[in-house]
């Protein structure tokens, strides 16, 4: 782990909340930097917890308290992020566990973390990392991200925002260039994961992470299907000047 100082402060705060033991006996391990798995199943042992099972949701909580008080500066820095991965894989967070046991919370602070990256009506570049960051925290797919953030990006382009300076993800509902799309063009949800994961959310020809689309390396009307090894992230300048060379 890394001790920072918002680490060691939101420790503090749980440790006032909480009078769970062994959460305090575990804060106190982080704060020492002494959190491995031996020193935890010691700690959970001797307070007669069986299974990581039966502390998920105390470690939940820690997790989520913690980004909490991360995101008060509305920024996740590289030591938060890689804390927060420590923590999941120390306490055996599981990438549904979140999305299934923690949507309320998780949707609250994306939301808000979403709506102060449109403020502007714009997304930057490093809005853009960080909003890939929230994804990576909770352990969400392209799909489950989107359906939280699309609210918020319906929002800014009704107060006149460039879709194309939005969003990553975001698909207009009903708009002609989706007109065409025959069942069989339909790229799965699995599909769409694994590549976004594959490529690293960034376009495979000029590495932007702005305006991404899922692309046919073989063209749909060519012959290509939909299999992970035919799609590809590209941005949609990218996307453009491919399909204009067909
Ligand atoms: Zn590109």
């Amino acid at each position: 782990m890394n001790i920072d100082k918002k680490l060691i402060s939101a420790l503090g705060a749980i440790q006032e909340e909480t009078n769970i033991e062994y959460i305090n006996d575990i804060i106190e391990l982080i704060k020492s930097d002494q959190l491995y798995r031996e020193k935890i199943n010691d700690i959970l042992k001797t307070h007669n917890i069986v299974s990581y099972k039966d502390a998920k949701e105390e470690f939940l909580d820690l997790i989520i308290h913690y980004i909490n008080c991360v995101l008060l500066d509305d920024i996740i820095d590289e030591i938060e992020y890689y804390n927060v991965t420590q923590l999941k894989r120390l306490f055996k967070i599981k990438d549904d566990d979140f999305y299934k046991l923690r949507y309320d919370e998780i949707e609250e602070i994306i939301m808000k973390q979403i709506f102060r990256i449109y403020e502007d009506n714009q997304i930057e570049k490093l809005e853009a990392i960080h909003k890939s960051k929230l994804q990576g925290l909770f352990d969400l797919s392209y799909d489950q991200i989107n359906k939280i953030v699309t609210d918020e990006v319906e929002r800014a382009l009704m107060q006149g925002g460039d879709i194309t300076k939005l969003d990553a993800y975001y698909k207009m509902p009903n708009t002609p260039n989706f007109s065409d799309d025959s069942p069989d063009k339909v790229i799965s949800k699995e599909v769409k994961d694994l590549v976004w994961k594959r490529d690293g959310g960034k376009c495979g020809k000029c590495g932007s992470s702005i305006g991404l689309e899922f692309n046919h390396i073989t063209p749909f009307f060519k012959g290509g299907s939909n299999t992970f090894r035919n799609i590809q992230l590209l941005c949609e300048k990218c996307n453009r000047l491919k399909s204009t060379k067909f």
